[in-house]
Order: C-alpha cells, then sequence, then structure tokens
C-alpha cells in the first residue's frame, strides 16, 4: 500500500504493523479512518501473516475527532472501518500506550487480541460528553468483560488501567519493554500456535446469568446517580440489546440511540462544558509562553476545613507541604482530620496503606513561620476576617524567600487590600478552593490589581497540576461564583415567604439536574455560617433586606443550624441522615409570610426554576461587563465545577442562550415588577442582547 501522511505501513518479520500517526493524540480524523481502511484492506493481499496496529507519539488513538461533531459525517464512517477490522481475513493485534479512549478503545475491540503496556489507560468515556460509545463500544464490551462490568464502565466512563482491563479480559496481553518489538513478538506467537481469529461479534452473552428484573433495577439506580440525563438510560439499552439481539441488529440500535443523543440539548450543553474547560485554563492577555515559577514546595497557613483539604491536594502529587497552625493543639487537630480523611479512603479500597504513609510524610506541622523560609508557595486558608489575614501577609512577607508566591483562599475579602499588606503585592493573588478541597474540582484563581504575569501563570498550572479545573476571576466581592450565589439565595427565601415549601424548592432545583437544593444546601453547610456572615455585614454598616434572612435567621436563633444540629429547615434522621419536612418550619413560615403582609400562594415549579436560575444569569452579566469573568464560558465552569450546576444544563450562561436571553429578560423585568427593582434590576448587557435577539456565546466571539 501507499502510505499517507497519518497512516504508514510495513512488514517485519512477516507482521503486517499499521502505524496511526496522527498528532497530538490520534484522534480518528476522516484522513486516519480512511488510511486505516486502506491499510487493512490493502494487507489482505500481501505476504503478511497477521497485523499489528499501533500508534506514534503519546498515546495510542485517544478518541474521536470531536471538531468534526456536529458536521456532515465524513465517509468512511467509524463504525464501516471497524468491520473492514473485524472481517480481515489476517488476524490483527491492537498494540496499546498511553490512553485508548472511545473511538479509540472501540477500534481496539473490532481488533481480534489486544495488548497493551502496564501504564497504558482503556475506557469509554462518550457519556461524559452526553452522548454513547457509536462505534460498537456497547456492543462489543459487554461480549468481553461480561454485562455488569461493561454497563459500569459505559455509564461511569472513567478509564481503566491495563492490568484492571486484563482481569476483565479486555486486554489479552500485558506487554513489558518495548511495546511495537512486543506487539510483533505477540503476533507471531498467536500465529505459530495457531491461535483463532477471534471476532468479538461472535461471543454470545448468556443472558441467563442476569437476575430478573437487572435492567430495570440498574435504570432506576442510574435515574439517582445521573438525574435527568438521557445518555446512561440509552446505554442500558444499548447493553441491553447486545444481550437480546444479533450483533448487526445491537449495532442498529445503538447507532439510532447514538444520533439521539448526539442531537440532544444535553450533549450540546456537555461539549460546550467540556471545550470551555479548556479555554478557562487560557488567560486572555498572557502570551501562551509566559514563564512560570517552579513551584517545588508548599506551606498553607491554617489547617482547618479548607487548609487540611488543601494540603491534600498538594501531597497527593507528591509536593511536599508545610501547614502552620496558631498553636500544638490546633495543629494537631488539622493534621488529625487529614489522617482520618486518607484513612476512610483506604478503608474504602481506594487507596493502600503504603500510599497513604507516603503522602502522609509529605505533610509536615509547624507553629513557627521561620520554617516557611524555603517555600515556593504559600495559600493562608485562616479565619474569614480581614484584620488577621492581613496580618498573616505581613508575617509571610518578612519570612518567605523573594519570588515565593503568596496565595488567600479567602471566600469574599479584598484581595488587593491582603496584597498591600505585604512589600510585595506582585507576588499576591487569591486561589480559591471549594470544599471539601480535597474532592472539589473547581479553583478560581483572583488576578490582584498588581498580581504579576507569571504568578497568575504558575497558579493556572499548579491548580492543573493538583487535579484542578481553574477558572480567572478578577477581585469583587464574592469573587465569580460566590457573588452569583447571593441572588439565587435571597429567592430561596422570598419564595418560602410566598409560599413554596423548603422540600418543593429543593425538589424543583434537584429535578432542573442540581446535585441538592438550596436550602438542603444551607443545611449541609450550616446555617450559622451565613448567619454570622450577616451579623458582621450589618455590624459593617451594610443594610439587609431582613425578607431575604428571617427565617434562615430564625431557624439558627432556635438552635436549629442544619445538619449538624440534627434539623434546619428539614428534620434529620439521625440513622440514615434522610431529610423529612417539619411542621414547625412550616408554621414558622407561615408566621414570617405574615409578619411581612405576604399572601402566600401556590408556585409552580417553572417559577421556582427560573426565579432561582435567572439571579445566575442576571449577575453572570453583570460580572462580563464589568471584566471580572473573561468568558462566560468561564462561568459555567465556576458553576459546573464548584456549585454542582448540571452540566447537561451546560451551566448558566449557556443555559440561558438555550432559554433564549429575550425570555430571561422579560421574566426579570417581570419579577422587577411584582417583587420590586430592590431584587431584580436586569443587567445593561442582558438587556443590550436579548433586545438584539443575540446570546453570551455570540457576544463572547466579539471579544476573542
Ligand atoms: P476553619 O475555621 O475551619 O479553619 C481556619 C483555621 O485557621 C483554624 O484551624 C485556625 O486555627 C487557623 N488559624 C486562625 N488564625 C490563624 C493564624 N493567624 N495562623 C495560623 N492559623 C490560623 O475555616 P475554613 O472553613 O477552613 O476557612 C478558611 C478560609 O477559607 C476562609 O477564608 C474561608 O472564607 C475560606 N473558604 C472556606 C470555604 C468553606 O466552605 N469552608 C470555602 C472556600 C473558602
Amino acid at each position: 500500500m501507499t502510505n499517507t501522511a497519518v497512516v504508514s505501513y510495513e512488514i517485519i518479520d512477516n507482521i503486517g504493523v499499521i502505524t496511526v500517526n496522527n498528532p497530538p493524540v490520534n484522534a480518528l480524523s476522516q484522513a486516519l479512518r480512511a488510511g486505516l481502511q486502506a491499510a487493512v484492506t490493502a494487507a489482505q493481499t500481501d505476504a503478511s501473516e497477521a497485523l499489528v496496529l499501533i500508534c506514534a507519539g503519546r498515546t495510542f488513538i485517544a478518541g474521536a475527532d470531536i471538531t468534526e461533531f456536529g458536521k456532515p459525517p465524513l465517509s468512511p464512517s467509524l463504525p464501516e472501518v471497524l468491520i473492514t477490522l473485524e472481517n480481515s481475513r489476517k488476524l490483527i493485534v491492537a498494540a496499546i500506550h498511553g490512553t485508548a479512549l472511545g473511538g479509540g478503545f472501540e477500534t481496539s475491540l473490532a481488533c481480534h487480541y489486544r495488548c497493551a503496556v502496564a501504564s497504558a489507560k482503556v475506557g469509554l468515556p462518550e457519556v461524559k460528553l452526553g452522548i454513547l460509545p457509536g462505534a460498537g463500544g456497547t456492543q462489543r464490551m459487554p461480549r468481553v468483560a461480561g454485562v455488569k462490568a461493561a454497563l459500569e464502565l459505559i455509564t461511569s466512563g472513567n478509564p481503566i488501567s491495563a492490568a484492571e482491563a486484563s482481569d476483565m479480559s479486555l486486554i489479552d496481553e500485558v506487554i513489558e519493554g518495548d511495546l511495537r518489538a512486543g506487539a510483533i513478538r505477540y503476533a507471531r506467537d498467536l500465529v505459530e500456535s495457531g491461535a483463532p481469529l477471534k471476532r468479538i461479534r461472535d461471543i454470545t452473552i448468556d443472558a441467563s446469568l442476569l437476575e430478573p428484573g437487572f435492567f430495570e433495577n440498574y435504570r432506576k439506580k442510574l435515574a439517582q446517580r445521573a438525574r435527568g440525563q438521557i445518555a446512561p438510560d440509552r446505554i442500558v439499552s444499548c447493553v441491553e440489546a447486545a444481550v437480546r439481539l444479533p450483533m448487526d441488529q445491537g449495532l442498529q440500535v445503538e447507532r439510532d440511540l447514538f444520533v439521539e443523543c448526539l442531537q440532544s440539548s444535553q450533549s450540546r450543553a456537555m461539549r460546550h462544558v467540556f471545550f470551555a474547560e479548556r479555554e478557562a485554563a487560557k488567560i486572555k492577555d498572557l502570551p501562551a509562553n509566559t514563564p512560570v515559577r517552579d513551584i517545588k514546595r508548599v506551606a498553607i497557613i491554617g489547617g482547618g476545613t479548607m487548609g487540611g483539604g488543601i494540603a491534600m491536594c498538594f501531597a497527593n502529587v507528591g509536593i511536599p507541604v508545610t501547614m502552620l497552625e496558631i498553636n500544638a493543639e490546633a495543629l494537631e487537630r488539622g493534621l488529625g482530620i487529614i489522617r482520618k480523611n486518607y484513612s476512610i479512603t483506604v478503608q474504602k479500597g481506594k487507596m493502600s496503606e503504603a500510599e497513604m504513609a507516603e503522602r502522609l510524610q509529605l505533610i509536615n506541622g509547624t507553629t513557627a513561620y521561620a520554617d516557611l523560609a524555603d517555600v515556593d508557595l504559600v495559600i493562608e486558608a485562616v479565619f474569614e476576617n480581614p484584620d488577621i489575614k492581613k496580618e498573616v501577609f505581613a508575617k509571610l512577607d518578612a519570612v518567605c524567600k523573594p519570588g515565593a508566591i503568596m496565595a488567600t483562599n479567602t471566600s469574599y475579602q479584598n484581595v488587593d487590600d491582603i496584597a498591600a499588606a505585604t512589600k510585595r503585592p506582585q507576588d499576591v493573588l487569591g486561589m480559591h478552593f471549594f470544599s471539601p478541597a480535597n474532592v472539589m474540582k473547581l479553583l478560581e484563581v483572583v488576578r490582584g490589581a498588581k498580581t504579576a504575569d507569571d504568578v497568575l501563570a504558575t497558579a493556572m498550572q499548579i491548580g492543573k497540576k493538583i487535579g484542578k479545573v481553574c477558572a480567572l476571576s478578577r477581585v469583587c466581592y464574592g469573587f465569580i461564583g460566590n457573588r452569583m450565589l447571593g441572588g439565587y439565595g435571597r429567592q430561596a427565601q422570598l419564595l418560602l415567604l410566598d409560599g413554596a415549601s423548603p422540600a418543593q424548592i429543593d425538589a424543583a432545583a434537584e429535578d432542573f439536574g442540581m446535585a441538592m437544593g438550596p436550602l438542603a444546601m444551607g443545611d449541609l453547610a450550616g446555617l450559622d455560617v451565613g448567619y454570622k456572615a450577616r451579623q458582621a455585614r450589618e455590624a459593617a454598616g451594610d443594610k439587609i433586606d431582613p425578607r431575604t434572612h428571617s427565617i434562615a435567621s430564625a431557624l439558627v436563633e432556635m438552635g436549629r443550624l442544619g445538619q449538624k444540629s440534627g434539623a434546619g429547615y428539614y428534620q434529620y434522621d439521625p440513622q440514615t441522615r434522610a431529610r423529612l419536612p417539619d411542621p414547625a418550619v412550616d408554621a414558622l413560615i407561615k408566621a414570617h409570610a405574615e409578619k411581612f403582609g405576604i399572601r402566600q400562594r401556590e408556585i409552580s415549579s417553572d417559577e421556582i426554576v427560573a426565579r432561582l436560575m435567572y439571579p445566575l444569569i442576571n449577575e453572570g452579566a453583570l460580572i462580563l461587563e464589568e471584566g471580572i469573568a473573561q468568558r462566560p464560558g468561564d462561568i459555567d465552569i465556576v458553576y459546573v465545577y464548584g456549585y454542582a450546576f448540571p452540566s447537561a444544563k451546560g451551566g448558566p450562561m449557556f443555559y440561558a442562550d438555550e432559554v433564549g436571553l429575550k425570555n430571561v429578560y422579560d421574566s426579570i423585568c417581570r419579577f422587577r415588577d411584582e417583587q420590586g427593582a430592590e431584587f431584580w434590576k436586569p443587567a445593561p448587557l442582558l438587556e443590550k442582547l436579548a433586545k438584539e435577539g443575540s446570546t453570551f456565546a455570540a457576544w463572547a466571539a466579539t471579544q476573542e
């Protein structure tokens, strides 16, 4: 055959070696598909005895070329190419390194044998983009790995290691040493031992191994986990088809459901999140080659809820951390919580004792600032008190080496004021983690007025290294996320006064796809947190409308602090922690409505959702106009990764575009007329775009 730019072929030791080379990740572009099909077809009649499919560069075919999504299909389609591979008269060995994901792993499943290096990872992550494997993955995987394992893998979308894949028979041979030489040797051995041409399509699944009602039960379980998402449900239908129907009919079911998912608004939203996440990592006015500072040692000031979690993030990637506390007792408490958190992970079987010991060894405690002289990055996570924070920064300024980056994890304080407590404001910025910091994916990187470019670039890079999704914010009260949340929380309170019950409000938010409704969330975080924050604001002279907190404050004053005191908006079952509606709370709400002269009424779920979501959108529009966020997509990332906004709705700004900005704007004007301008003031940018019939996405394109 003739070699193309992306697919080449040579015969070594009577084995035809097909090499794919489509940097950077060997995505399945049209040229790759066509080249692969041509190579396998040509090899049928040459002197080779068997074929090896291997990739150049850092990985096997990592997946589909998602830039082709939403465009007219280009021939040959991947399913067609895979039929050619599977029907090859010469056996084909896929040789995997790096990550074989999605279409990449499906390609290997159409081969007759799979070998891999031990560091390889394989998986079918399509569900994370709101779609399903559309090139036979749902049909071939259960035939090899079994129905249950295949369902887990495809509905979670999480990749597995070569060793796990080998245990599930998805990989036939793990290769030590050079993959290319090992794969050729393996193919030779197969030929010489007369190994059969193993076509996965020829395997029949034994349905009698599944308990009655298995698929229905699985669907129910998934419905709780993947609230309202269609792709996981359709994956179950595909796997069910793999059990019940012959291969070709199963493939047809998969194709039809793939197209349904691909065309859904959920998939559009999830693909938006995918691209927005990558875009958010880029700082518009920073050249890509901005230098970064080396981060070898980190210090955390404050070992409370946040400090401990942040310390774990660094230890988890092998970076030594020094945690500083006010005294030995507080330090021991902080380190104790970290130890407990790791042991829970060990108990769950997700970490070995040895790994835990390794990580704990990387976390040291101190009460002396002098011990921080060598660190490259300090993250402050002490009490949310501006004076304490400034004092800490002045001390850091005195001991830290020149060039050390100093970050604050403050939720609300002014980063520029904190920077001014040092003589090096260019080295200061905000790194705002979310609770629990070792779990939540979002990191808001807050750019102070004087923050140096390389400090910002370093923060974004180290954020990525510790597994966070970073989004840049400028300085304002609450930064992007918490600032937007203000109106959401206020509306939850006003909805209670207007006649919606806590259960009704939370159910509407949860049916929309939020992981937890606003009142259940308040109970989880502790109602005293907001109470204390309001007290501080009022002490500083802020006037807060009593309608926006009188119920929450009354609950705190009754000792109902939320889950930690066993009751808040709900009562909590001490054993199961299940939330139960409480007539005493209903009576309290009624009494407060009467006090404010509010006549309670029936409120629809649609109204609840609009009143909760539209304040996010309106504040988001202000944040864009003020240049606090770089792009609407960055705001979406903040909400999806920091506030569990449903990725299947794409984030508040994407959702606004889907609803139509005119509809959002008209509703906000109506709410303003009903509830007053103190609660609803349409953002000028929203008004402008709504009147032009435009979208946030179109506006963003004009700003790049
Ligand atoms: P916390 O009360 O759990 O922990 C604060 C810790 O700081 C305590 O252990 C305390 O002993 C220690 N500390 C106080 N003053 C100190 C000092 N001068 N030197 C050294 N240590 C000192 O508080 P937290 O929830 O971890 O919050 C810490 C910071 O993170 C706050 O600024 C908060 O706004 C922010 N934050 C909190 C959350 C959250 O959900 N809890 C989320 C994001 C950001």
